[in-house]
């Protein structure tokens, strides 16, 4: 079934926020651009089911998959960079294995034994690994453990590792990815952080192939040696990872380093000479080199935090490089925004975007900015909630009706022109239970977003619980607004257009989710054109 699989592990250690994540990415990339099929799996140690609950503030964005898994954002820079669906199976987290761990348990599946941590635990965490090699889908399957190590909650995490390692022999490679600090008192780079941190994984049983070195300086060969030689292995195995540009050059750089070449070597996979990375190089030339610069607003509540609107910010890059355009994001915090300072805080942007979110906070000031691009002609994308408030906007001020709201702010509104869904209303819990993941949607064709898409059924992501309220749709219509986008499976507005605007849309689904080096999203790509043509024209 899996036989010919290969799997690669990707620990961290010494601190956190090293960059797994695009280390695992990079490589997944290079085996692809030698041939082989990857997928990228993250398993999480905290106990939470999934990220879907977490608070951005917590975990930066939930990145949402075809499927509809609420997941971490992690499998976004799977996504980007590799190209192909993430799924349900690509994230796990304790909370869920310990739920299915217990659910078996329930279901009288482990007759009589005592369930333990090893090997029910384990072989759990196994059989969600092993799951994604079975669909014999793939040669490689790259699996990035959360966390540091020695942290707590990874003990079964490192425990399945050593014992596949152990069961597989040279179909598993550990790569442990740590941090070479530089000391500027000392004028030197340090080694000590990651002997000690590969001493932990030691004691814990498992021995890494490949170190990479997070470092800010290059490595230089003495420190590659000690390194070797006070963890087991050769120098070539250690790799370096300067801090990059862009992440987009990591791929490179680790082309450069030979990583793919030190995982096909020790799995004993024959090294397919051609490397056909033309595409990537091509995009990062666009990347470096633009040759126009617009200034896009980014209004959100959780603007403090980078994290927070992940996917938007790499789908600009995309649509950015693609028009060669260089895009400055400003991130506006929509709790300032008033209708008497909107101008102010909004001037000398060639487009806004309002960001997706949940609850009250900073909605007036999301629909003062809404107000400000239309009435001023502004490029405008509203994502999710951000559509909604351009509904809201759009009704209080065009139609209108005093007062008009999502009854999520207010469920007392006169005019409730986003509203819950009808299988929505009789949900209580919340994880897991929005609308979410991938459905159709029948594109207008005299619409800018067909005109984007060149398409008229396309397939997008969603999270959320309300929705246009169709009462609405015929004072919507009748007043400028073109009702761009349908689901027809339930006939729900996914796309709103004001007709009267040289480009103003809101999507009730999130195309950042789908927007990747290869494919930017032709929303996106749009929207970057619109702005510099606004800018032409200032
Ligand atoms: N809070 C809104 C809803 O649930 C929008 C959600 C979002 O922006 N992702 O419908």
């Amino acid at each position: 079934m899996d036989q010919n699989v290969k799997y690669i592990f990707v620990t961290g250690g010494v601190s956190s926020s090293l960059g797994k994540g695009i280390i695992s990415s990079s490589l997944a990339k290079l085996l692809q651009a030698r041939g082989f099929s990857v997928t990228i799996q993250k398993l999480d140690p905290y106990i939470n089911i999934d990220p879907g609950t977490l608070n951005p503030y917590e975990h930066g964005e939930c990145y949402v998959t075809d499927d509809g898994a609420e997941t971490d954002l992690d499998l976004g820079h799977y996504e980007r960079f590799s190209n192909t669906p993430t799924s349900q199976a690509n994230n796990v987290t304790t909370g869920r294995i310990y739920q299915n761990v217990i659910n078996k348990e329930r279901r009288g599946e482990y007759l009589g034994t005592t369930v333990q941590v090893i090997p029910h635990i384990t072989d759990e965490i196994k059989r969600s690994v092993r799951l994604l090699g079975q669909t014999g889908k793939y040669d490689f399957v790259i699996t990035e453990i959360g966390g540091t190590v020695g942290d707590i909650e990874s003990f079964p995490f490192v425990e399945t590792v050593r014992q596949m390692k152990w069961e597989l022999e040279n179909r598993c490679v550990v790569i442990h990815l740590t941090l070479v600090p530089y000391l500027r008192a000392a004028g030197e780079l340090k080694s000590k952080p990651t002997q000690h941190s590969v001493k932990k994984l030691l004691e814990q049983g498992v021995q890494p192939d490949i170190i990479v070195c997070r470092t800010e300086k290059p490595l230089y060969e003495g420190i590659k040696h000690k390194i070797a030689q006070f963890c087991n292995i050769r120098p070539s195995s250690v790799i370096e990872s300067l801090d990059a540009e862009t992440i987009y050059d990591v791929p490179l750089m680790m082309l450069e380093e030979k990583l793919d070449v030190e995982v096909l070597k020790k799995t004993n996979t024959p090294i397919p000479e051609k490397v056909d990375l033309d595409n990537w190089k091509r995009f990062l030339n666009n990347l470096k080199n633009p040759k126009y610069e617009v200034n896009i607003g980014l209004v959100g509540k959780y603007i403090e935090l980078k994290d927070a609107y992940k996917s938007i910010n790499e789908a600009f890059v995309h649509g950015g490089a693609m028009n060669q355009t260089k895009v400055n994001i400003r991130r506006i915090q929509s709790e300032n925004i008033t209708a008497d300072n909107a101008r102010e805080l909004l001037k000398g942007l060639d487009g806004i975007l309002v960001a997706p979110g949940f609850g009250n906070r900073g909605i007036e000031g999301k629909i003062e900015a809404i107000r400000y691009a239309r009435e001023n002609k502004i490029p405008f994308l509203g994502i999710c909630l951000g559509m909604q408030c351009a509904v809201i906007e759009f009704s209080r001020n065009v139609l209108h009706l005093k007062g008009a709201h999502s009854t999520e702010m207010d469920p007392d509104t006169p005019y409730p022109v986003i509203d819950i869904m009808e299988n929505q209303k009789k949900i209580k819990n919340l994880g897991g239970t929005m609308r979410l993941g991938a459905y159709n949607c029948k594109l207008n064709r005299e619409s800018k977003s067909y005109a984007a898409y060149g398409k008229e059924m396309i397939r997008e992501r969603h999270r959320h619980r309300y929705e246009f309220n169709n009462a609405y749709r015929d004072a919507f219509e009748k007043n400028g607004v073109r009702l761009a986008g349908i689901n027809p499976e339930e006939d729900l507005v996914e796309i709103i257009e004001i007709k009267d605007h040289p480009w103003f849309i809101g999507v009730q689904f999130h195309p950042e989710y789908r927007s990747t080096v290869k494919q930017p999203h032709p929303l996106f790509v749009h929207f970057v054109k619109a702005a510099l043509e606004h800018k032409g024209k200032k």
